[in-house]
């Protein structure tokens, strides 16, 4: 893998390429690269995005609600809506590099390369409902933590380890599910895409109470604090054994057997955080409502910070960042609820155009560094054309580095 850095190219005889040599090598003809790049590209984005509808689709099953044709309806709708988002992403770079250099820039560079036609075309994302922005700028923003976090310990300004992820984990969530109760009472809640979500604070109040057994009146939840405990962390430790036992089998599902035979204790690790943090949360919160005899928002702070270590059993760093990217997107709905953030202006989608050109600049030029969500996903998006585009780049920068 190949670090371009700005000197590199810059520098290069790469820029003085036509866009033909560089971004669509297969065919001179520029139409012709817009349409074979849409193909490619309509190709990836069903394949991407097919998984999601049938598991909405399930999920509403699930609920307990009739999947009637109204239903499915809406949910194509949203299936579409989302597939024309990724289809317009996916195949509008190669042609907005064309555009470009047609129009504005007579030679390539480190910046208008990848970096200015994948911050335009972020603007697809207004095909997207509104509350699924938030939550795509949800994912962007960590992702973007991610890549700074990978290139300053690339640089060496920072060592990470499972300890310190685990840290990073536990401060995170003592702040967002503290925000997330706050957050509870409000009219206007931000949708948030996390394990659970902590019950609203319970306004009964009781006596300070010992023992273990029954509830005390303070408690957010109805049956025996044991009870409500236990239910979570087998419920969660179910989903996390789940979610790793699907990874495994599906991929050998032509062999049964052998899949079976795959399965390890190390399989449970993922169950064990799941279960482990909704537990530790829930038994801290319990155990405070017990001995005060009232409930407080302020409880999830010890509680988050405390369920946090069960993300040890599973570290990595994406999850790691996560509880702080939420946190600063309930910040931010209440920035706008509060009026501090005037609500004409678009901050999400903007912030949303600079997080996926800056990642999608980051595939191509620091690959080393780049999240690995965003490779797989411009892979499969794009029918691997992204692959073929970014070798053949790289390709050249090496012949011109090394000759
Ligand atoms: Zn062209
Ligand atoms: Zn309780």
């Amino acid at each position: 893998m190949v670090e371009c850095s700005k000197f590199m190219v810059n520098n290069s005889e790469v820029i003085k390429y036509s866009c033909h040599q560089l971004m669509h090598p297969w065919t001179e003809s520029c139409l012709r690269a817009f349409i074979d790049m849409t193909w490619a590209c309509g190709k990836g984005t069903v394949i991407y995005y097919t998984p999601f509808f049938i598991i909405f689709s399930i999920q509403i099953l699930m609920r307990g609600k009739k999947l009637g044709k109204k239903e499915m309806l809406e949910q194509f709708k949203l299936y579409l809506k989302s597939g024309i988002f990724g289809l317009t992403v996916g195949s509008s770079f190669v042609t907005l590099n064309c555009i470009f250099r047609k129009l504005f820039f007579s030679e390539f560079s480190y910046y208008n390369t990848v970096l200015l036609p994948c911050t335009v075309s972020g603007l697809a994302v207004f095909c997207e409902p509104p509350y699924r922005r938030v939550m795509v700028l949800n994912l962007f923003v960590n992702l973007v933590f991610e890549y700074w976090v990978r290139t300053l310990e690339m640089k060496g300004w920072l060592r990470r380890s499972p300890g310190k992820e685990t840290l990073v984990f536990m401060l995170g969530s003592a702040l967002f599910f503290y925000l997330m109760r706050l957050d509870r009472d409000n009219t206007k809640r931000t949708p948030l895409f996390w394990f659970f979500t902590p019950p609203r604070v319970s306004k009964e109040v009781g006596e300070p109470m010992t023992g273990i057994h029954g509830r005390s009146p303070a408690c957010p939840h109805k049956e025996p604090c044991i009870n409500y405990v236990l239910k979570g962390t087998l419920q969660l430790f179910g989903v996390g054994c789940a979610m790793t036992m699907l990874r495994t089998l599906i991929p050998k599902i032509l062999t049964p057997v052998k899949a079976f035979k795959s399965l390890k204790m190390s399989h449970m690790k993922l169950g064990l955080f799941f279960g482990g943090y909704i537990g530790i949360y829930r038994l801290v919160v319990c155990l405070l409502c017990r001995a005060h005899g009232k409930d407080s928002a302020m409880y999830a702070i010890p509680a988050g910070f405390l369920s946090g270590l069960a993300f040890r059993a599973s570290p990595s760093l994406p999850i790691s960042l996560a509880p702080v990217t939420s946190s600063l997107q309930i910040l931010g709905s209440w920035g706008y609820q509060k009026g501090m953030i005037p609500e004409n202006w678009p901050l999400v989608e903007i912030l949303y155009c600079l997080c996926q050109g800056l990642l999608f600049h980051a595939r191509v030029m620091h690959e080393d560094v780049c999240p690995r969500y965003i490779i797989n996903l411009m892979h499969t998006v794009t029918s691997s054309k992204a692959d073929e585009i970014q070798s053949a780049f790289i390709k050249k920068m090496i012949k011109y580095a090394s000759g």
